[in-house]
């Protein structure tokens, strides 16, 4: 791995997420390691709803697009679409 790649956020669970406030479950995710055995890129994990690292984006509910309460789409959600 390239010393100078971008951080991304901490895997869930891991001892560096739960410093910045992650309530993800630590002891399925291995420690950030990854759940079910898995780790590197294979990588997958439980995520908490209420964790503001991992859970789903409040504005738009992971949806990537913010719509009215009618349902008329707005835009691409400024939280969490690139
Ligand atoms: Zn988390
Ligand atoms: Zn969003």
């Amino acid at each position: 791995m390239a010393p100078d790649a971008p951080t991304p956020d901490p895997n869930p669970g891991s001892d560096e997420a739960r410093e910045l406030g992650c309530r993800c479950p630590v002891l399925d995710n291995a420690h950030g390691r990854g759940a079910w055995g898995t780790s590197g890129d294979d990588a997958v994990f439980w995520t908490s709803e209420t964790c503001p690292l991992h859970g789903p984006c409040p504005a738009c509910n992971d949806s990537g697009v913010l719509s009215t309460m009618g349902g008329d789409t707005i835009g691409p959600c400024p939280e969490c679409a690139p």
